[in-house]
């Protein structure tokens, strides 16, 4: 095995959001310094030891980033290419490229999942939306290719000729059209894979959408056992044919029978949260641990666990939930409060795994 990364070393994080901040911490705990590469307002860099605040053109900022950090790793997929070349010349990056460029576009992305022999929603690139209507049928979704995030750049279909007006509303962005899937339930599963090859996967957890934003994850998810270990094989093929270093999101669809994927987040994911409360090592620590040469660690789920995002002002009610038993909260220390902002999010534990 290969030495961990010794502590004081700096990781490098793009992005500094939430997901960042909650990185940041896990870092901290094994001995690490972190520095965030953020132009907007950053919660994580709050909690971190250096931020740089510059837009992704600024390549001399981005060069001197990368010279202070000794790995670094990102929490938002859409990085642009030459921020990435630039990054590339000194330090190394995980999760690579491949999993980033491959997440970036949707239809690299499905395509990619298809050549995994992995059950996808039928889709066609739209080049005639007529042609591509006929090859995933009716009701069908377009997407924009690239930038969607929580439903948006998504219009339904439901009529071959509401088709080129449904086109239209996307902006004439290049787009993909999905078939519909008829799911049950939308399942999640949060996987790592370590520098060394090694595997974890926590437990897939059911999550409720309200408006396109994830409301809520419930572990276990009440799937029949053999889907459970569906969920787990599917992202194991992922991780292993990326020959990826880090946390992965896997988004699913329930079907009778099977599980149909939806989309793959290179980074640590929302409806992993839960692992916080659930698990003896949680999501972001578990991906630290991977980009730093840490053994992966122990992931099995020692409780039930309900996560809920606090969304606008879902906050105001923090306090009072603080309250209640088996109640943790976690407050991301952004100031103002918008609609369909995420603020933080609470995880109940309701009894023992
Ligand atoms: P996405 O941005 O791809 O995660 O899509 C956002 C949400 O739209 C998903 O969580 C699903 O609820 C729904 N959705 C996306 N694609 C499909 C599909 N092909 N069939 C049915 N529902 C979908």
């Amino acid at each position: 095995m290969t030495e961990p990364l010794v502590a004081g070393s700096t990781i490098g994080i793009l992005g500094g959001g939430q997901l960042g901040r909650m990185l940041a911490m896990a870092a901290a705990r094994l001995g690490y310094k972190t520095h965030i590469f953020e132009p907007g307002a950053a919660p994580a860099a709050d909690v971190a030891s250096a931020w740089t605040q510059v837009g992704y053109d600024d390549l001399d900022a981005l060069r001197a980033f990368a010279e202070a950090c000794d790995v670094i790793t990102f929490e938002f997929e859409n990085i642009p290419a030459d921020a990435l070349d630039v990054i590339a010349e000194t330090t190394p990056l995980y999760p690579d490229r491949r999993a980033l460029e491959i997440s970036q576009d949707r239809l690299i992305e499905k395509s990619f999942l298809r050549d995994q022999d992995l059950e996808t929603a039928p889709f066609a690139v739209i080049t005639d939306i007529a042609e591509a209507l006929k090859t995933t049928g009716l009701p069908a979704i377009l997407k924009t290719r690239r930038f969607g995030y929580d439903g948006k750049g998504q219009v339904r279909v439901m009529a071959m000729e509401d088709g080129a007006a449904a086109l239209a509303t996307l902006n004439d962005a290049p787009a993909i059209a999905e078939g519909f899937v008829t799911f049950s339930k939308e399942i999640s599963v949060i996987a790592a894979r370590g520098q060394d090859g090694s595997v974890a996967v926590f437990d897939p957890g059911e999550n409720v959408h309200d408006d396109g934003i994830l409301s809520t994850t419930h572990v276990p998810a009440q799937i029949p056992a053999a889907l459970r270990t569906d969920a787990v094989l599917i992202a194991s093929r992922i991780l292993n044919a990326l020959d990826y270093v880090g946390v992965l999101g896997v988004e699913l669809f329930v079907t009778p029978g099977s599980l149909v994927v939806n989309e793959i987040a290179p980074r640590v994911h929302n409806s992993g949260h839960w692992t916080q409360a659930g698990c003896a090592v949680d999501q972001f620590e578990q991906h630290i641990r991977a980009i730093t040469g840490w053994p992966l660690g122990d992931g099995s789920r020692h409780a039930d666990v309900v996560m809920e995002n606090l969304i606008g002002e879902d906050v105001a009610r923090a306090a009072p939930l603080a309250a209640e038993p088996g109640v943790q909260i976690h407050l991301y220390g952004k100031g103002e409060v918008r609609p369909g902002r995420k603020m933080g999010h609470v995880n109940r534990v309701i009894g023992p795994a």
